[in-house]
Order: C-alpha cells, then structure tokens, then sequence
C-alpha cells in the first residue's frame, strides 16, 4: 500500500471538472462546515469538497484519485459520531459529500422494497414509504440530516432494532463504487439469495473504508396500524429486563422499541427542558416501551395494561403511564431523544456507545458507575439506552461546578476503564456508531490477529493504494 499524497493543483483541477465548479469547493472558508463534526471534536483541512451527482462521477473522481494517490473522505449528513466523515488536519484530502445524489429511484410496495440514492436522508425515506402506506422502520436522533449512504456505511442502529434489526438488516442491495472506480451493481431485491459470497455485507458497516454507496435497496414493512406507548418506574436495571420479556411475550413478540433512562436523566431532562415526566413519585430507573403492530386497533393497548398488570403484581414496576394519544406518545419520546441535549447544559461529558449480552446490563452498570466514580469523584454517570439490545449509551455528565475541560481530558482514561468491563462481560466497545478514528486504536485489543490479518487482507484486495480513508477504523 503506497501512501496517499497532497494532490497537486492540476489533479485537483482534473476533479473540479468532473462535478462541474459550481458543485466544488476549493476556498478553505468556504468548505469549513465539511471539516468540522458536530460537537466540534474533529476538525480537519482538505484540498477540495466535491459533490458529485451520480455513480459515474463518483466513479470518475476515484479512477483519478486511485491514479494519482489522492485520499478521498466520503461524507453524507455529517452527523457521524466517530469522526470517521471528518478529513485529517494534512490538508491533503479531498472530501467527497454524496448529498447530490437524492433521488428515490423506485418505490415498490408489493416487493416491500424501496431503491433510494446514498444521500437521501434517513427520514426522506421514512416519509416515502409512508406515503406507500409502509414503513421504513430505521429511527435515529439525526433522522433529520443523516443520509442513507452514512447509515449503510456505519450500519446504524437507533430505537427499533430490537423490532426490526439494524441497518444491515433492512438491506437487501447496494450499488458501490470501489477505490479504482469501478461501479458494482448490486440493487438486488431479493430476500432469498444463496449465490456465493455475500458482498453487500462487506460494505454496509465498513465506514466508507472499502467503497463508497451510491444506492441501495431497502426493505419495507406493513404500517404499524396499532400501538401502545407507557412509560414505567422501575427500581433496578435487573427489573427492565423480565418487563422486556414479559411485554414481548403478552404483545406475541411486537416490542418495537424499549429504552432504560435513569432518574438523573430525567432531573436534567425537566431542568432544561419543558417536557415533564407524566409519573408522580420519582424512581431510580423509567423503562420507555413500545409495542407496535400492523392489527386491529386497541389490541395492543390491550396487551399493554395487561403487560403491566402484571409487571405490578410481580413488583416489577412501582408507576406506570400508558400514552393516551399520539401528543402524549410524542411528549414521551420526545423526552428520550433530548436526553444528549439537556446533557449538554450540565457542562462537559464523556460518551461511550457499547453493548454487552442482555443478561449482563445490570452489571455492567453497577461496575462501571462504580469505576467512574472512583476514578472521578462526583461525576454523574446518565446510562441510558436500547436496553432491549444490550446497547447502552454509558454518557457521564461533569462533577456539578467542575471545570469542563479538565473533566474532558479524562476522556481515555474514563473509556479505558469502561472498556475493560464492557470487554470483561463479553461486550462491544461500539455497538452502533462505529470505529472511524475514535476507536481504532482500540482495534488490536478487541480483534484477534486472524480478524485484522483478515480486515486487513480485505482492504488491500479492495483499495491497494488505501486512498479511501486512510487512518480511519484500520491502525
Ligand atoms: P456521515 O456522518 O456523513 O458519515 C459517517 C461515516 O459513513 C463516515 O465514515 C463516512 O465516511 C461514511 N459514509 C457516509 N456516506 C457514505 C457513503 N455514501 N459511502 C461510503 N461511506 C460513507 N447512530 C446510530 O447508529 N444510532 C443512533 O441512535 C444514533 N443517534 C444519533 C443521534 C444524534 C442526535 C446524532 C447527531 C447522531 C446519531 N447517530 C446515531 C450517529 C449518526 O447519525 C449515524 O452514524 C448515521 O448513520 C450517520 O449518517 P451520515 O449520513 O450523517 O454519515
């Protein structure tokens, strides 16, 4: 693998061309919202921005930077949380967004199937697919911005994977243009596919690494005609997880979403915010679950009382409120997707998105609140989370009056410690935001020599020259 180099003015220029210079952008004021992420962790330099409009000039730029060695950095809504969207502080990258390409090819509701462009975003196709009386189930906090071809590329999770699976599991094809920019057709839209090696899996999760997606096919399911939404007290983890049960059994398996929030959420969530908790005394732990399905109206309802009902006389839960109209199903979803928001107000934190086996959630959070606090007296662990996939978001707010910055340069001293219990009790250290550049020093602690001698062996079957993304996800 020969080193990426800054390119020089004429390639630069070679590439300009290819997306016409209305759709490039060489002034480093002007490309500046492509070389910061969000909360501002990375900030890198490019030679260039380009926004190509289809798979031939994504194809037409990489034939040109496999040539000449130039590092290309794929970005859809730059809403990644890893920094993997983000070029190096070099310089000498060129950034390609794929936000033009944002056409729905193809809806077709008897395939359950929808063929969209890499950069439609998430809830586009969310609203799409409603208005063809389906649904795409893939929900996020970033909906809004995120882009098919960043979900695809970092396997995204969010709220319903324990119903409907991940992003991996909602593809059935994806076109891809490989780092010597030929294009591979593969917008099957087939359920049932036994022919070889199955070579869209190599891409989705592969944060742009091995190819860039140009398009997919996703699948779609029957809308949700029936739904109940409750929010119950809980005193312990160790409660969450028979109620995850015992909902999935009485509703015959239609959980679709369920969430853990500890009270301290909830303190900063009616701090910051105006949304209220609708239960009376506070409790240590709030389980928010859904159970949603395409039958009669008012069965899950139902099924929901009955579920906690139960939960009672089991002294699984102490209070419960069951949403009596979508204004209120909002109020209690909308509590859990500002919970990274009201965090924000409470000054600095330390994040970590990992998963362990269901079984093992109530240890991992008591060992590693234990860890940070002895680590960092006062700091306040806000866990919350897809319980129902063992995906916790293990967030720490700052010691209240600390000074942020200095909690901050914690940060790997905190995740070391976090890593090695998650690692411990048979864990992931990033359940569904990736490795980018965040976590790939990590890599050799958590593959074996045989998986990176096999990852390795992939990228350079796939990009030789390693233009695409260089430093990201391999060390
Ligand atoms: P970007 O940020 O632009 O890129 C992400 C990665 O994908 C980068 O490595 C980039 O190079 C690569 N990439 C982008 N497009 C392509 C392409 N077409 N081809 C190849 N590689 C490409 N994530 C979750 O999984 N679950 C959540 O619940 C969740 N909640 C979030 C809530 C908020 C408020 C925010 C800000 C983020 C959240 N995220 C979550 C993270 C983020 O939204 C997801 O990772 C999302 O899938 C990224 O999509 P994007 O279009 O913004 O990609």
């Amino acid at each position: 693998m020969r080193p990426p180099v800054r390119p020089a003015p004429q390639t630069i220029q070679r590439l300009v061309e290819i997306v016409g210079r209305s759709n490039a952008i060489v002034e480093a004021q002007e490309m500046e919202p492509y070389l910061r992420e969000w909360r501002e962790r990375w900030i890198g330099k490019a030679a260039a921005v380009l926004k190509p409009q289809n798979a031939d000039e994504v194809s037409r730029i990489l034939k040109i930077a496999n040539e000449m060695l130039v590092p290309i950095v794929a970005q859809g809504g730059n809403t990644g949380a890893v920094g993997g969207q983000i070029p190096s502080d070099s310089g000498d990258e060129v950034v390609m967004s794929l936000t033009r390409l944002n056409r729905i090819r193809e809806i077709d509701a008897v395939d359950n199937s929808i063929t969209v462009e890499a950069g439609v975003s998430l809830r586009s196709v969310q609203e799409a697919a409603e208005a063809a009386d389906r649904l795409f189930p893939l929900s996020l906090g970033a909906e809004g911005s995120c882009t098919i071809g960043g979900n695809l590329a970092t396997n995204a999770g969010g709220i319903s994977v324990v119903g409907y699976g991940n992003a991996r599991a909602l593809t059935l094809g994806v076109e891809v243009v490989l780092a010597d920019g030929r294009i591979w057709n593969g917008l099957r839209r087939l359920r049932k596919d036994n022919t070889g090696y199955d070579l869209k899996d190599i891409f989705i999760g592969s944060e742009g690494t091995l190819g860039i997606i140009t398009a997919a096919v996703l699948t779609l399911f029957p809308r949700p005609l029936d739904r109940a939404t409750a929010l119950a007290a809980v005193s312990d983890p160790e409660a969450a997880l028979p109620l995850f049960h015992l909902a999935n059994g009485i509703s015959g398996g239609r959980v679709t979403a369920i969430e853990i929030i500890p009270r301290i959420g909830i303190e900063f969530i009616e701090r910051h915010s105006p949304l209220r908790s609708p239960l009376g005394a506070p409790a240590p732990w709030y389980v928010l679950v859904e159970v949603a399905g395409a039958g009669p109206s008012g069965v899950l309802q139902l099924a929901m009382e009955k579920m906690l009902g139960e939960a009672f006389e089991r002294q699984l839960i102490s209070d419960a409120a069951i949403a009596s109209s979508e204004a209120q199903r909002r109020s209690l979803w909308d509590m859990r997707e500002s919970l990274s928001l009201v965090q924000k107000a409470e000054g600095g934190s330390i994040k970590h998105d990992v998963s362990v086996p269901l079984s093992k959630i109530p240890a991992f959070l008591r060992e590693a609140t234990a860890a940070v606090e002895r680590l960092i007296p006062g700091a306040r662990p806000v866990p919350f989370g897809h319980i129902g996939d063992g995906n916790i978001h293990f967030n720490i707010s700052q010691p209240v009056g600390a000074d942020a910055q200095a909690f901050l340069a914690r940060w790997e001293d905190v995740s070391k410690a976090v890593f090695d219990i998650v690692l411990r009790l048979g864990g992931s250290i990033s359940a569904e935001h990736g490795i980018g550049r965040l976590k790939r020093d990590y890599m050799p602690i958590i593959k074996s020599p045989v998986e990176r001698a096999m990852m390795k062996d992939l990228k350079q079957v796939l990009d030789p020259n390693g233009i695409l993304h260089p430093g990201k996800v391999l060390p």
